[in-house]
Order: C-alpha cells, then sequence, then structure tokens
C-alpha cells in the first residue's frame, strides 16, 4: 500500500508567483483538488487490488489443499490421515474400545505401471480406492491413500474374527476387480496386507501402531503376497 507521501511526490506543482491573477490562484486550487482526489481514487483502487489478490491467494490454497486431500484416489490422504488419527484414537479409548490399523500395499504394481502405463496404472489405483470405501464404509472408519500404492485403514472396536474376516474379504475383493487397459486388455491385481489390533490404549502415537502393521505387511509379502497378517494384542495389555 502506498503512503500519502508517496502519491503527493508523484504530483508536484510548482508554487504559485505571488502576484499570480485572482483566476489563476483559483484554477490551480482547483487542479489540486482534482489531483488529489485522483491520486486518493488511485490509492483506493490500488488496495482494492491487493486484497482481491490476497482473497484468491487463499482461495488457491484451498483448492490445493482440497486436491492433496482427495487427488487421484477420491479418498482422503495421508495429511488427514496424521491429523485425524488422533481423534479417532481417543474416541476408541473413551469407549475402552479396541482399535486396529491395517496397512495395504498393492503387489508388484512397477510391473503395472510398467506393462500397462502410468494412466492404467492411476485407474487401477480408483478403483482399488472404491473396493476400499465399499468394504470400510462405517463412519468410524478411517481409510487414506497413505502414499502411491499404500493404503491405510483404521477400524474401531471390532474382534479379530471380524477383522480378518473383513481384510481377507477386501483383498478377495481387490483381486476379484478386472482391469483393462488402454488397449482393452484386461489384468488383475493383489494386494498384501498387514494389521494390528489392540486396546486402543496401546498407544496415542500412530507411528507405534503403524511400525507394528508395516512388520505384518513385510511378512504377507514375504509369505508370497495376496495375503493378511495380523498381530493381536488385545489379550496380552
Ligand atoms: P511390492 O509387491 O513389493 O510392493 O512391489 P511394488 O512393485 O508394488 O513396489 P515398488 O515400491 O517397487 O513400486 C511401487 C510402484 O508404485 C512404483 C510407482 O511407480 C508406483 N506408483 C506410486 N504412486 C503411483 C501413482 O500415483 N500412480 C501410478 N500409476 N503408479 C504409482
Ligand atoms: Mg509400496
Ligand atoms: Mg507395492
Amino acid at each position: 500500500m502506498k503512503n500519502d507521501d508517496d502519491v503527493n511526490d508523484e504530483f508536484e506543482f510548482k508554487p504559485l508567483y505571488s502576484n499570480s491573477p485572482k483566476e489563476v490562484v483559483l484554477l490551480y486550487d482547483e487542479l489540486q483538488r482534482n489531483k488529489k482526489e485522483i491520486n486518493e481514487h488511485k490509492r483506493k483502487l490500488e488496495d482494492e487490488v491487493e486484497q482481491r489478490t490476497n482473497e484468491l491467494k487463499l482461495a488457491n490454497d484451498k483448492l490445493t489443499q482440497l486436491a492433496q486431500k482427495y487427488g487421484l484416489t477420491g479418498i482422503y490422504n495421508r495429511r488427514y490421515f496424521d491429523e485425524n488419527f488422533g481423534l479417532f484414537q481417543q474416541l476408541a479409548f473413551r469407549n475402552k474400545n479396541s482399535l486396529a490399523v491395517a496397512m495395504l500395499d498393492l503387489d508388484h504394481f512397477k510391473e503395472v505401471n510398467d506393462v500397462h502405463g502410468h494412466l492404467t496404472g492411476d485407474q487401477c489405483l480408483r478403483l482399488v480406492s472404491e473396493t476400499l470405501s465399499v468394504e470400510f464404509s462405517r463412519t468410524t472408519d478411517l481409510i487414506a491413500r497413505y502414499g502411491g500404492e499404500e493404503f491405510i485403514l483404521v477400524i474401531n472396536q471390532i474382534s479379530e474374527k471380524d477383522l480378518l474376516s473383513k481384510l481377507d474379504k477386501l483383498r478377495v475383493a481387490i483381486a476379484e476387480l478386472v482391469i483393462y487397459n488402454e488397449n482393452q486388455q484386461s489384468f488383475k491385481v493383489t494386494a498384501s496386507i498387514g494389521a494390528v489390533l489392540a486396546p486402543a490404549s496401546f498407544s496415542r502415537d500412530a507411528e507405534q501402531w503403524i511400525k507394528v502393521a508395516d512388520l505384518c505387511l513385510y511378512k504377507a509379502k514375504n509369505s508370497g503376497r495376496n495375503t493378511v497378517k495380523l498381530e493381536n494384542f488385545t489379550e496380552l495389555l
């Protein structure tokens, strides 16, 4: 924003001679007033442009945030998970519930991209996300895309038996997806899932849950992929 000094500096009238005729003095004053009005108007316009620019920037930031949130797959992103896991954990803790965290990673996904192209890979990620949303649709479930071809699930108050059966149903649903590449050739994908089930009191820290889920995911990958591995702490703690 410009201040009065800047504005006045731009238009400097030379002082009148002391013996100038009255008409000239009047005209001079009139010109001075007009000049001041024009400058004020100019300053207001500049302020308005600055305000509009700030508003646009805010709107843009919001759009970027939304894109991050829903992006390619239409489900929450990692940032949303990081910011909201605590709420899910606290709610479960207050109700003395169990909590499960599962990591799902698509198998040999690099090969999917290499063989069928990146766009088909993206389409595959969309279909997997839809399947996740269908299989875990309770409002107390949290599903997010954790990284490239990795997804995270947080499930409130569930038994080991139900958790295993739901995760296996998800695994099968993904394995049964029929995906088409750009040449209309169909192909399949599979996913490996690692999960931890524990009383919500296990930890307030998402990292502690993810560490165990990741270890299970590692076991699932090592035992041939397209499988679910679970660590259950509910009886121990
Ligand atoms: P593994 O079974 O061990 O998980 O093998 P992988 O090939 O799935 O694992 P790797 O980590 O080697 O490769 C992951 C691939 O996922 C590589 C990367 O190009 C792909 N990927 C990550 N994000 C995206 C994305 O947004 N779109 C597409 N099309 N591919 C992605
Ligand atoms: Mg991965
Ligand atoms: Mg993978």
